[in-house]
């Protein structure tokens, strides 16, 4: 399982997400402003 960073572009909110949650932003947005949410927003520790 890989721990990358989620760092929304809108709020600026920053989580730690592991492949799960990646796909859930990926398909339903930032968990905190529900912002559409892409690659580039994920940054691999
Ligand atoms: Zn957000």
């Amino acid at each position: 399982m890989t721990t990358v960073q989620f760092t929304c572009s809108d709020c600026a909110q920053t989580i730690e997400v592991n492949d799960e949650m990646r796909e859930t932003i990926l398909a339903a947005g930032c968990p905190v402003c529900t912002t559409d949410a892409g690659e580039d927003d994920f940054t691999a520790e």
